[in-house]
């Protein structure tokens, strides 16, 4: 018999390398064999070598050919079952006919015309992507310097070979797989000889085909199979026995802990000790217990390798296969990955050096350029619920209630329609990235798309998992993650934001580089090789971020603006369930809210008052006829809900800061204006006086206030009572109070197509004493923080 190129000969029997699974026996691979995955697979895989052998790529046609057009031509060949057309740019058609002889009668034709253009006609071929197996990247040797990376990749001679050049590069070697395997192995025979059955599984970068030669080895411990065998132990123990089934003595380390009990923070000392003591070439053990999966870090010495062990993660592994078939469902998932991590580390937004801190971590990276390809139009990947209604019975699998259920080999997967090249595809997850709302939506790749925040902001984050509820029942009642500044959800653990990490901070500088490589990409330095030696591609793109020199995103943020950025976690439960009812106009609710904030802070808190400057509108006009009745109905809520949307005349009264923002009886500022147009963005505006030099010696009052105060110490803008009091001593004691600064102020919010946030633009109307400037660079810091403190109150 003809031996089955899918089977292959193994110690412990076979392999079935379709299948991806093991078989003990023969009567077993006959089973397996006539199994329904396997024969699903096998089916899958001749209607997929038929799809392209089917089919022809045809370019040369003019931009605006129709798909009918391109069906009508060549039907004269046979039946055309699908013409797909790149969408981007209308360059190249894949034309699928029903049978192959139509394909061959395609190609025998020497030449072929439409609309006055030659066609060019050639064989479908799935560009598989080649790898320089012999590149010799050893562990022992440094990592490639810049100056030599740059200088290969300037030897190529497209953007897509560039991105193709980085993985030659990044990969790991043999030598560094073999190097990780013997790790895994050593480890497996140490702590088996502990924690019997044990199992040591490599998850992370080692094996999700996106790691590089300097990556951690990370491992889960997983001892389901040594609860198992100390329960069957103590079970024969209490029977008077005094020997396992499996040999093992009673004394072993199992006596001196229960495996259903223990913590994880008892097991890592456990698995660290046996690091320590007994493991060969083991140094630098040390738990972690304060991450979010405590983690026990080691070193090989001998390897030069870092590892980190966490315990029954298994859900972490589950994860690496989703990234694994990903890279296998497309062979232009890796240059892109590889590509965006080296510029994310390059510009300092991605790669925690020691796990925690607060940039983003390859995971979520990956996740982005993951859901990217999810979302680019035609996508190249499904998204996770779609991969999950391919996966056939057998592949199922549930962990700690989550659904993980995915195909396990990408055959069961359709290949994408997409034929952009690497180069386009880059360009376009900058650009994608560029006007994403971050702090305003929910990257999710389960259903491949963004899911408005709004789903998440009604929900009950203290409410505590119940023991008892269902897994399904927990899944839909307490999913909950942290959000932040960015929110992308793991594909799995749907509770779980693994940008949660993420900083204001990090937010900022990611959204510079995306507008910034966005930019770039749009330019011919970008797209093309440069003919006189300069730098061009991916070389310029990769250029280091250094500290402390603006670009060109930042000498804009010079103008005198101030953001207020939408920050989801501040919020009170009352306003988050608000701003959820309120469903995709939530920006405006909460804008409104930030506009009510902001006649708090410079009419109450600040001692400005409005100023006479300005045109009044008719609504304005109608507004100061109704002072005196304004000033006795000055018990007006900050709620939006009551906020109106005219002008209102104020009067001056100091604000009674225990109230805060939410019962505040702040009057609404004098010149305000909130223009109801019935189309996005609002926009607010007000003029204001300040007579004082309310921004000079603040710290120095607030630290002498504070001291007479029950008041515990707060930072600028953390208490408005502490900064009401500071602006009245200053105003108390101005005694020679100088000229008068007009300023106006024009806000506006904005989001969808770019972060949700206000945006506060400012501008003196009348500066005799040049007091402007000062005043601008005094709010700069104080105003988003004193925003928040209020906004954190206000119900
Ligand atoms: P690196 O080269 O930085 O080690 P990596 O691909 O191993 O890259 P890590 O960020 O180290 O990525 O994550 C390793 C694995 O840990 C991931 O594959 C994932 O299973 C899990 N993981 C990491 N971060 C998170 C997170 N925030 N939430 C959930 N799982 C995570
Ligand atoms: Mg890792």
């Amino acid at each position: 018999m003809e031996p089955d190129p899918d089977i292959q000969t193994v110690p412990k029997g076979f392999r079935c390398k379709l299948c991806d699974v093991n078989i003990p026996n023969e009567p077993s691979l006959e089973a397996h064999m006539k199994g329904k995955k396997h024969q699903h697979l096998c089916r899958l895989r001749a209607k997929r070598k038929a799809q392209e052998e089917n089919s022809v790529y045809v370019s040369g046609f003019k931009p605006d050919t129709s798909t009918s057009e391109l069906a009508e031509y060549f039907q004269q060949f046979g039946p055309v079952a699908e013409v797909i057309v790149d969408k981007e740019r209308s360059l190249y058609a894949i034309v699928e006919f029903a049978e192959s002889a139509s394909t061959e009668a395609t190609l025998a034709q020497l030449q072929h015309c439409l609309d006055g253009l030659k066609l060019r006609v050639k064989p479908r071929e799935r560009k598989e992507f080649k790898l320089a197996s012999k590149e010799k990247h050893d562990r022992t040797k440094p990592h490639i310097s810049l100056e030599k990376l740059n200088h290969e990749l300037c030897l190529t001679s497209s953007v897509n070979e560039q991105m193709q050049k980085m993985v030659e590069i990044f990969q790991l070697s043999e030598n560094d797989s073999k190097a990780r395997q013997l790790v895994v192995q050593l480890l497996q025979e140490v702590l088996v000889e502990f924690l019997p059955d044990c199992q040591i599984v490599p998850f992370g970068s080692s094996v999700n085909t996106f790691g590089s030669h300097s990556c951690d080895l990370d491992l889960v411990l997983d001892l389901e199979n040594t609860k198992a065998f100390q329960n069957r132990t103590r079970k024969s123990e209490q029977m008077g026995e005094n020997q396992s089934e499996d040999g093992q003595s009673e004394d072993s380390i199992l006596s001196d802990i229960d495996l259903a009990t223990a913590s994880p923070a008892e097991l890592l000392e456990l698995v660290a000790a046996i690091l320590r003591k007994c493991t060969p070439g083991v140094h630098k053990v040390q738990t972690v217990s304060s991450a979010r999966l405590p983690v026990v870090k080691f070193s090989h010495r001998q390897l030069s390798l870092q590892g980190d062990i966490t315990i029954n993660n298994r859900l972490a592994v589950r994860n690496t296969r989703f990234l694994q078939l990903c890279s296998g469902l497309d062979s232009r998932v890796r240059p892109l990955v590889y590509s965006v991590r080296f510029w994310a580390k390059q510009k300092q937004i991605a790669g925690n050096p020691s796990g925690g801190g607060p940039l983003l971590n390859n995971y979520a990276l990956t996740l982005l350029v993951l859901f990217y390809l999810q979302t680019v139009s035609p996508p190249v990947l499904p998204s996770v619920e779609q991969l999950k209604n391919m996966a056939c019975e057998e592949e199922e699998c549930v962990i700690d209630g989550w659904d993980c259920t995915f195909p396990s080999q990408p055959i069961s997967v359709p290949p994408s329609k997409n034929t952009d090249d690497l180069c386009t595809l880059l360009f376009g997850f900058f650009t994608y990235y560029s006007k994403f709302d971050f702090p305003g939506s929910v990257v999710s790749l389960r259903a491949g798309c963004t899911l408005p925040i709004t789903e998440f902001l009604s929900r009950d984050d203290e409410t505590p998992d119940t023991a008892e509820s269902s897994d399904a029942a927990r899944q839909k009642t307490t999913v909950r993650p942290k959000l932040g500044p960015v929110n992308i959800l793991d594909p799995f653990e749907l509770h779980h934001n693994v940008a949660g990490n993420i900083t204001e901070r990090t937010h900022k500088n990611l959204r510079r580089e995306f507008c910034e490589a966005e930019k770039y990409c749009r330019s011919l330095q970008y797209q093309r090789k440069s003919s006189k030696g300069k730098s061009w591609g991916l070389v310029k793109l990769f250029t280091p971020r250094v500290e402390g020199v603006s670009s060109s995103q930042d000498a804009i943020e010079k103008i005198p603006e101030i953001i207020i950025p939408f920050r989801a976690a501040i919020l009170t439960q009352s306003f988050r369930t608000e701003l959820s009812s309120a469903a995709e106009t939530f920006r405006v609710v909460w804008f409104k809210k930030v506009c009510s904030i902001l006649e708090v802070v410079f009419n109450d808190i600040l001692k400005c008052t409005p100023s006479d400057q300005v045109e009044i509108s008719q609504d304005q006009t109608k507004a100061k006829g109704d002072t005196e009745e304004e000033e006795v109905n000055n018990n007006q809520s900050l709620d939006s809900s009551s906020h109106q949307p005219t002008a209102h005349a104020g009067i001056k009264r100091p604000l009674s800061i225990e109230e805060g923002p939410s019962s505040s009886s702040s009057p609404q500022g004098k010149r305000m204006r909130l223009e109801p147009s019935a189309d996005y963005p609002e926009v607010a505006h007000w003029n204001w006086t300040q007579t004082h030099p309310v921004w000079a010696g603040r710290r120095k009052i607030r630290r002498v206030l504070l001291k007479t105060s029950d008041e515990t110490s707060k930072p600028e803008g953390g208490c408005s009572s502490i900064e009401s009091r500071v602006t009245q001593y200053i105003i108390e004691n101005d005694s020679n109070p100088k000229d008068k600064l007009d300023f106006q102020l024009d806000a506006l919010v904005v989001g969808s197509d770019e972060c949700t946030k206000a945006v506060l633009k400012f501008k003196e109307t009348s500066d005799p004493t040049g007091h402007f400037q000062d005043f601008f660079h005094f709010l700069d810091s104080f105003l988003p923080k004193m925003v928040e403190t209020l906004l954190a109150k206000s119900e």
